[in-house]
């Protein structure tokens, strides 16, 4: 276990949470993942460890459909930094592009069948 550490691009919002070397990333082709193309951790991390830090109110929230699923981004650079994901909420996956010093699209991805849900 480290702790890995990331913000959006102007560094409003950031955050940090305790997990395992990430060697493997996910994709999803859901509607909105399909148009962010964002890099995914390949496990959710538990809110309790999630560290999340915004300026004011830059931390904004997406949401559609059934409205479950919550995507949250910065609202002064506009970048996706993490998701609480459809099937399971109260947990994130994270957007490895916005992790420090993570090379995202070197990584080998899986990608999940969002796009059925
Ligand atoms: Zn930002």
């Amino acid at each position: 276990m480290r702790t890995h550490s990331g913000s959006c691009h102007c560094g409003a919002v950031r955050f940090s949470f305790r997990a395992p070397d990430i060697a493997s990333a996910m994709q999803c082709d859901c509607s909105i993942c399909i148009r962010k193309t964002a890099y995914l951790t390949p496990f959710k991390v538990s809110k309790e460890d999630m560290a999340i830090t915004a300026e004011g109110d830059a931390l904004k929230t997406y949401q559609f459909g059934t409205m479950t699923a919550r995507h949250h981004f910065c609202g002064t650079c506009g970048i996706h930094t993490f998701v609480e994901p459809r099937l399971s909420p109260g947990s994130y996956r994270v957007n490895l592009g916005c992790i420090d010093g993570m090379g995202a699209l070197r990584l080998p991805s899986e990608i999940f069948d969002g796009k059925s849900l």
